[in-house]
């Protein structure tokens, strides 16, 4: 009885804003795949390590003694090293000092611009599927999320849709390309529509860009590098997926200086600063070789032709991703109702984690038959986890 009163107190101590989230489905899905003893290819994280001269750089800064406080917006070599490549991938100058802000990775360089450029009641165009925190935060930030859709089987971008969900009260449009979870690489003429209509309401574009370099169709382009876009745009990425350290949690946005004053007057009172040694750590990353990013990419193109022809051969409708390290696939042809009761089944029978797309839509049917699987693994768990899934064909 204790127990349940307790239970009841604690729901109820929740903001408003952000009740209607409940917990991450990440960390439900880690979390029953821990206790089913699954094969996880829910949760998008490496089970690999990230590179020894990263991680090496950074052991030396702790045992230097970089152990205080790192300047709020970043150390300065960051800014620099941060500056330097996104110079050179999208030719655009940045100012190190004036345009760049490191965060605790890139789910707080989100925060820190949303709750540092946005006010409460106005409007956010995100694009759906979207990936969980763009909703909360938005929801946090007081402001009013639009929708546009992207549907199977290419995810393309709707120029109606799209103009439509554009008003007077627009402030800020959330992009993600390659995009989570739909492996959608946004094509050139589809960023400049949004970037015409940024330009026409005059809104910001929010640009996550953390799978940058996991791009094995097409081309990634920052919208920032459009006409009329420097000055609007806010360019988000992070070091975890680039380098396989998603834990170490550092991520940066790119601004103009008037911009990056909003972010910076959220992040200094979010997180202040972010993990010292880390930030040395991720200098040494930034200036890698050409060649670890082709071999990065090489790696995972291999893992996902592997997954898309795993999953084909089982009887899913597999989209295959122009990038990101995730695929989606339709489960339909197994019988079930939704993606809840598949991933249920696939879990809790099958021993694989999978991840339900539905808690990505406003309106959650709208994902019922689609699940996402996650690449980032080893080769023997990718094997391990269709090998499994094989009693799936058997039951059809
Ligand atoms: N970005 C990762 C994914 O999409 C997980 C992030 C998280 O667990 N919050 O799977």
């Amino acid at each position: 009885m204790a127990n349940d009163r307790l239970k009841l107190d604690r729901t109820r101590q929740i903001a408003n804003s952000l009740t209607p989230f409940g917990e991450t489905i990440f960390t439900e899905m880690s979390r029953l795949a821990m206790r089913h003893n699954a094969v996880n290819l829910g949760q998008g994280f490496p089970n690999f390590d990230g590179p020894e001269f990263v991680k090496q750089a950074a052991i030396q800064a702790i045992n230097a003694g970089h152990g205080q406080y790192a300047r709020m917006f970043g150390l300065p070599e960051l800014n620099k090293a941060i500056a330097e490549r996104f110079a050179a991938d999208s030719g655009l100058p940045v100012d190190s000092e004036a345009q760049v802000t490191v965060t605790s990775g890139c789910t707080e360089a989100i925060a820190s611009a949303l709750l540092g450029l946005v006010n409460p009641g106005d409007e956010v165009i995100l694009f759906e599927p979207y990936y969980d925190s763009y909703r909360a935060c938005v929801a946090m930030a007081g402001a009013v999320p639009r929708f546009v859709t992207l549907r199977p089987p290419d995810f393309s971008i709707n120029p109606t849709e799209l103009r439509r969900a554009f008003s007077s009260k627009t402030r800020a449009i959330l992009i993600n390309t390659p995009q989570n979870p739909t492996g959608k690489v946004f094509r050139q003429d589809e960023l400049e529509a949004i970037a015409q209509l940024c330009r026409e309401h005059d809104v910001i574009a929010l640009s996550d860009e953390v799978y940058e370099r996991l791009v094995f169709e097409g081309r990634h382009i920052s919208i920032a590098s459009l006409a009329g876009m420097p000055e609007r745009t806010v360019t988000l990425s992070s070091l975890g997926k680039t380098f396989s350290l998603t834990g170490w949690k550092i991520g940066w946005a790119i601004a103009a200086p008037d911009l990056t004053a909003g972010i910076r007057a959220a992040h200094q009172f979010l997180t202040f600063a972010t993990a010292t040694p880390l930030q040395h750590g991720a200098i040494a990353a930034l200036r890698a070789p050409n060649s670890y990013y082709e071999q990065l990419v090489g790696d995972y193109r291999r893992k996902r032709d592997a997954l898309v022809v795993g999953l084909s051969a089982l009887g899913f409708q597999v989209f295959p991703p122009q990038g990101t390290y995730f695929v989606m696939a339709d489960h339909t042809p197994f019988g079930f109702e939704s993606d809840v009761a598949f991933c249920r089944h696939l879990i809790e029978r099958v021993g694989v984690a999978a991840i339900p797309t539905s808690v990505f839509y406003h309106n959650p049917s709208d994902g019922r038959s689609l699940v996402r699987f996650a690449f980032c693994k080893t080769d023997e768990t990718l094997r391990e986890g269709l090998r499994r899934m094989s009693a799936l064909q058997s039951a059809k």
